[in-house]
Order: structure tokens, then C-alpha cells, then sequence
């Protein structure tokens, strides 16, 4: 396909939610923005499909809950998206003195949360430490979410908003510590800390404080962290935003994977090829929605291997023909509504690590397992209401436990199936539907593969490690796009994607803040 111009005021790089919510933003301002994206359809991560012959189950196929996408963010590209509440927030299967149970979080939490503190840990102590650990963390996202969508905040303007105890706790020291202060029961530990490992590859007690980041990205999206499910799916969420930046006069092309950015003084070139003939456009502005690793080698820098990202999960998808019942006897609808823990208490995640970082893959395999069509049947067509989809988001799998070991896929979605038998009082594999084949309905997702698909470095969920939502106090903020921390090197190359600070997840929130740099720029 060709471009209608050789010369844009925007040019973005991926089409992924990001880059389609700049280009949005941008169209609607009066800017001409031409979407270039390589494969044959826009969304990146944040896609649907239909993975199976003969199964009309339409599947996230990668990213699944939304929690960081501003309610503003919605209603200024007028979206019509529709993200429902899940009844359960998590469901935390234990085994005690041969006794099977599970741990209980509901949304919102009630007597059935106290009650499953209790039977867990035998006193009110633990949920009340609960209680009052989340109400200081919603402190401190209440001050941190309205500031996303504006220019960054100093560290030192969202610290003097919060309790000093809160901010010691989430960032000056390893979460380990906060959560062994705060917390004695190993399961309740193990829930808390799982948030600051999805998709991190680290210890809790890591120096580096990444494990704290995503701990608090999981946590202040609009103000109350809620993951909430799309209905329709991740791909319902890619649409509307197509929707909205072509009905505002932007350009898409897809099939057009970027080959080259060469930036100059006023404006930058930008080149493909697209099937049949090397092509080139001019722009004003470049907006990189690809990782910050991948822009590097498109502005011809050396491809460092030292710093490409690494990312740490095993997805797996799975369809059902019915939910297995638990061990524990709760109602399966109940349990897999919500985030259902797998071999995840705080010592078993310690260990995993550790396994993990000398090679091993980790046995038992800690991960944890989320049913959409419980919450959004829509999905699934004529099966809805009959049939389920469930979702296997493994932690501590990192993409050099795959590199030079053929069969250690094979292993690692083996020992997650044996970490959700463990918990089943049925195995899965009796209740995963076939498809037209009659081949078993499960497709797993090493790092490799999302990095072969996506072309997300190392397959890492978030493009690279998360920063902190705020700008260091020393920082130069001179610019917009310093202002808006989406900054590169090159004046007219700007940041959109999940690398940018503030951008991991689907938010759109990278693409807000670039498109809000380039308005203050153009
Ligand atoms: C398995 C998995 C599970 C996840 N689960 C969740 C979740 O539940 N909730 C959540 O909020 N986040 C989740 N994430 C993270 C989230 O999906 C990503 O952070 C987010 O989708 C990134 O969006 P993006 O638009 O910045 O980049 P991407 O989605 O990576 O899009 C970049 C686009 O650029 C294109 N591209 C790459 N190179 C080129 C090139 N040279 N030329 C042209 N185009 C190019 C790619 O094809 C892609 O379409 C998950 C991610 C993965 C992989």
C-alpha cells in the first residue's frame, strides 16, 4: 500500500495501542499522521484471535486486563470500550495439614474476605495488616494517577503528598523488606509480593528496586488499581482505537515494517519496505511506539546485547469445554473469576527466582490463572455460557532459560499444568476442549515467541524494565519531551510506546504523553 504523501507532521513507528492513541490524539488536533505498522494488522500486544480450527473462541491472545488506561484517556478519543468489573479479585488455593483451602480477596472485599483470613491464619491479625497496607498504597495512587496524563511530577512534589511511612515502604527499600514487616503469613506474603513480579525478573529483594516499580504499576491505575476485564476482548480496545485515528484523518498502513529513521535538524525520513518496493516518507516529528532497543537499531546504532531487554513469562492459553472443580470445594465460577495464585506463596517465589537465575526452570512453577469468559462470555459465540477460556500468566521464566535448550518449553508449560493439577481435583486436560483436529485447545508463549511475534525485545511485556512514574529531582526538564518523559536522543524522535516512562502496559498512556509533546512542540 502506498502513503497518500510524501510528507507528514507525524510520522508514527508500530502500530501498537500506543501508537494508535498518539495518532489519534494528534488527528484530532489538525496534524496530518501517517501509522506505520509491520505486521498485517495494528495492536501489538493488545490483540484478539482465534487461535483454534474450528473454535469460534476469540482470545486475548497477550495482554488480557486493563487497569492503567485513564477513564480520561477514554472519554477524550470518545472509545467505546466497556471494561467490567470481576467479582473476585484473587483466589489463593493452600494445603495445610492435609487440609486444602483457598485464600479469598472479593471485589469488593467483604465478611467472605475476613472469613478466608481466619481459616488461613487463625486470628484477624493478617487481614487487618492487609487492610491497612492497601488503604496507604491507594494513598499514594490517589496522589500518583492524576498526575500521569500531565507534564511529570518531581519525586520530591508526590513525596511530600504522602505519608512518609508508605513512601519508605514502596520506594527507598526492597519490597521484600515491607512485606516481611508487615506480614507474617507466608501465602499472604507470596499474594502481596506477586504484583511487583509480573513480568519482572527479579527477587523481592533486589537492590534495584524494579520488583517495587511494577509492584506500584500494579497498583495506581485511575487511583484504585483495579484490573478490570475488555468486553469483546483486548482487540475490542485495539478497534476503538483505530477507530478513533483513522475517523480523525489519520493513515494506517500496515505491513510496513521500519527499516531505517534518519534524523536531521527540522524533521526525520523515515523508510520501509512494503512486500514489493522500498518506500519513504518525510515527517516533522517520529513517534517510536517500538521498544526504546529496537528504535536504536533503526537509527543505526550498534545492536547492544548487553542491554536488550529480558522478559520472564510463560502464557498459555487454554479452552475449555467446562471449569475442573478445586481440591478446596469452592465454586469454580467463584475461584477462577478473579486472579487464581499457582504455587506462589513467598517462599516458593524466592526459590523460583533463584532457580530460574542459575538456569533451572522452576519446579514447582509459580504463575497464576484468570477465566475472561466468567466475567465476558461474548467472547466465545455460540459456545458462551458452555465453554470457558483461561488464561496462564507464568512468573520467573526468563528467555535464557530458552535459548540453548530445545525442550525446555516443552518442560516449563509441563510444570505449569502440573502447579494448576495440584490445585484441581480433576486434571485440566480432561475439561480442555479439541479443536477441529481434535488437537487439544492450548497454545503456549515462551519470551522468544513474543519477541518472533511482536518484535517486543526479548520478548519483555513491558519493552524494558518500568521507571518510576515521577522525574528524579535533579532532572532537565527542558523540553516537552523531557517534560513529558519521552525523550530520545534526537530532538525530532519522541517516545509513544511502553518504553517510555510512564508507558508499560496498556495504558495508552505513552501515546498520550508524546502526542501532548508534540502539540506543545509543532
Ligand atoms: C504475554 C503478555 C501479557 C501481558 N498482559 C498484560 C495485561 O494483562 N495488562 C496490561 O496492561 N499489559 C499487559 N502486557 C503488557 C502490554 O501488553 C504492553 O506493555 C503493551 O501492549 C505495549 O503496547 P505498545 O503499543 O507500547 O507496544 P506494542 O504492543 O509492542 O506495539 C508495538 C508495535 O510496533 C510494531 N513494530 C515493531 N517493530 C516495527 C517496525 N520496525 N516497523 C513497524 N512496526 C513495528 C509491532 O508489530 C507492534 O504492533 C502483556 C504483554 C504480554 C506480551
Amino acid at each position: 500500500m502506498e502513503p497518500r504523501c510524501e510528507s507528514y507532521d507525524v510520522v508514527v513507528v508500530g502500530g501498537g495501542h500506543n501508537g494508535l492513541v498518539s495518532a489519534a490524539y494528534l488527528a484530532r488536533a489538525g496534524l496530518s499522521v501517517l501509522v506505520l505498522e509491520r505486521l498485517a494488522h495494528t495492536g501489538g500486544a493488545a490483540v484478539s484471535v482465534e487461535p483454534w480450527s474450528g473454535q469460534q473462541a476469540r482470545l486475548s491472545r497477550y495482554s488480557y486486563l486493563v487497569s492503567l488506561m485513564p477513564e480520561q484517556l477514554m472519554s477524550d478519543l470518545d472509545l467505546d470500550v466497556r471494561l467490567a468489573s470481576r467479582t473476585t479479585a484473587s483466589y489463593s488455593p493452600w494445603m495445610r495439614d492435609r487440609r486444602h483451602g483457598g485464600l479469598l480477596v472479593e471485589r469488593p472485599e467483604g465478611e467472605a474476605t475476613r472469613e478466608s483470613f481466619r481459616a488461613l491464619t487463625g486470628s484477624d491479625d493478617e487481614y487487618a495488616a492487609w487492610q491497612q497496607f492497601y488503604a496507604e498504597v491507594a494513598d499514594l495512587a490517589g496522589v500518583v494517577a492524576p498526575t500521569l496524563m500531565k507534564p511529570l511530577p518531581l519525586e520530591r512534589d508526590v513525596r511530600s503528598q504522602v505519608d512518609a511511612r508508605i513512601w519508605d515502604d514502596l520506594v527507598v527499600h526492597p519490597l521484600a523488606r515491607t512485606i516481611e514487616e508487615r506480614f507474617s503469613d507466608d501465602l499472604v506474603r507470596g499474594v502481596v509480593g506477586t504484583d511487583a513480579l509480573i513480568g519482572t525478573f527479579a527477587s523481592l529483594d533486589d537492590a534495584s528496586l524494579i520488583q517495587n516499580r511494577c509492584f506500584l504499576y500494579h497498583l495506581i491505575g485511575n487511583g484504585d488499581g483495579e484490573w478490570r476485564v475488555p468486553v469483546g476482548g483486548m482487540g475490542a480496545v485495539t478497534s476503538a482505537l483505530a477507530r478513533a485515528a483513522t475517523s480523525a484523518g489519520a493513515e494506517i498502513l500496515t505491513g510496513a515494517g521500519v527499516s531505517a529513521i534518519s534524523p536531521g535538524p527540522d524533521g526525520a525520513e523515515v523508510a520501509w519496505h512494503d512486500g514489493s518496493r522500498h518506500r519513504s516518507v518525510t515527517a516533522r516529528r517520529v513517534l517510536s511506539g517500538v521498544a526504546p532497543w529496537v528504535l536504536g537499531i533503526l537509527l543505526g546504532e550498534p545492536e547492544e546485547a548487553a542491554t536488550k531487554p529480558q522478559g520472564a513469562q510463560l502464557k498459555i492459553n487454554f479452552l475449555l469445554d467446562r471449569l475442573p472443580e478445586l481440591k478446596s470445594g469452592a465454586d469454580p465460577a467463584v475461584a477462577f473469576a478473579g486472579t487464581l495464585h499457582l504455587a506462589e506463596g513467598y517462599g516458593q517465589l524466592q526459590r523460583a527466582y533463584e532457580a530460574a537465575a542459575a538456569g533451572h526452570v522452576p519446579n514447582p512453577m509459580p504463575g497464576e490463572v484468570y477465566c475472561h469468559s466468567l466475567t465476558d462470555p461474548s467472547i466465545l459465540g455460540d459456545r458462551a455460557g458452555s465453554a470457558h477460556t483461561l488464561t496462564y500468566f507464568g512468573l520467573h521464566t526468563p528467555a535464557s532459560l530458552f535459548e540453548d535448550d530445545p525442550d525446555a518449553k516443552d518442560l516449563a508449560v509441563r510444570r505449569a499444568i502440573t502447579s494448576l493439577d495440584a490445585v484441581l481435583a480433576e486434571p485440566i486436560e480432561q475439561c480442555v476442549s479439541r479443536d477441529a483436529d481434535g488437537n487439544p485447545c492450548i497454545e503456549a508463549k515462551v519470551p522468544q515467541d513474543v519477541e518472533k511475534d511482536l518484535a517486543m525485545p526479548g520478548g519483555h511485556i513491558f519493552h524494558g524494565d518500568l521507571d518510576w512514574p515521577w522525574a528524579p529531582n535533579r532532572s532537565r526538564l527542558e523540553t516537552p519531551a523531557q517534560q513529558w518523559g519521552v525523550q530520545t536522543d534526537h530532538d525530532v524522535v519522541l517516545l509513544c510506546g511502553s518504553g517510555a516512562r510512564r508507558g508499560g502496559a496498556v495504558s495508552g498512556l505513552g501515546g498520550h504523553n508524546a502526542a501532548q509533546a508534540v502539540l506543545a512542540e509543532l
